[in-house]
């Protein structure tokens, strides 16, 4: 039975080491939180799951992560539909960007999509939904920082997507978007509160590894969070 010891180990340790880091991150949003009078339950943590094993995940839906965000469908594919059987309370949100031949795969894994930004892809989703019965909650997505090679739709087309979206048969979540990189975040994620505002937004879907307390004090309702979450 030595070998059993020896295998086991390792496992159990990787997985508090995962739970506490869970933690660890949970305590910091609710000290943001409540630095800003929020309330920290006002705050959903997601644990971004792109190039992690299927190992990794468990772990943590074990200490009773719930909400799991992908990049890419394909590698979803790869990993998702084994986990979503065994754990069907699991919520697994897209947050990649998004290319309008791949809606029915994305219907078909998502229940949140969090990179909506253009009408021909939300036109695309409508048409599969109808056909699989799969309504995501949708975020529109906005290049905030109006940079050439992101994702997102131009601050200007925010309230025309949103607008779209609200008469779709999809619930209109809030709005999302990544800050340029180097640069002080802040500013970005109050101009992305600022929006939300403007357009009646609940959901602001902002903040990462490395910036999720400024986001939470600036009213994120939800944070993606992947490093710091698997990575030492
Ligand atoms: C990878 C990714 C994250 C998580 O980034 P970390 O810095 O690893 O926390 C969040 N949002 C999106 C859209 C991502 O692609």
């Amino acid at each position: 039975m030595i070998w059993r010891r020896v295998t086991l180990l390792p496992i159990a340790s990787d997985m508090s080491k995962a739970a506490g880091r869970r933690q660890r991150i949970l305590e910091r949003i609710t000290r943001a939180a409540m630095l800003a009078r929020r309330d920290p339950a006002d705050v959903k943590l997601i644990a971004v799951s792109k190039g992690r094993t299927v190992d990794q995940i468990e772990a943590l839906i074990l200490e009773g992560q719930q909400d799991f965000g992908e990049n890419r469908v394909q590698e979803a594919l790869s990993k998702w539909p084994q986990l979503l059987a065994r754990y069907p309370e699991v919520r697994l949100h897209g947050i990649g960007r998004l290319q309008s031949n791949k809606a029915p795969e994305a219907l078909r894994l998502f229940n949140i999509i969090h990179s909506l930004d253009r009408q021909s892809l939300l036109d695309a989703l409508v048409k599969e939904a109808g056909k699989t019965d799969r309504f995501p909650e949708i975020y529109v997505q906005v290049n905030i920082g109006e940079e050439e090679q992101k994702g997102g739709c131009a601050i200007g087309a925010t309230g025309a997507i949103t607008e779209a979206v609200r008469e779709s048969p999809f619930f209109l979540a809030g709005l999302m978007a990544i800050p340029p990189v180097g640069v002080e975040p802040a500013p970005y994620f109050a101009l992305l509160a600022k929006l939300g505002r403007s357009l009646d937004v609940a959901g602001l879907s902002m903040g990462m590894s490395g910036d999720f307390e400024a986001a939470v004090m600036l009213g994120a309702t939800v944070v993606r969070i992947g490093t710091a979450l698997f990575e030492d």
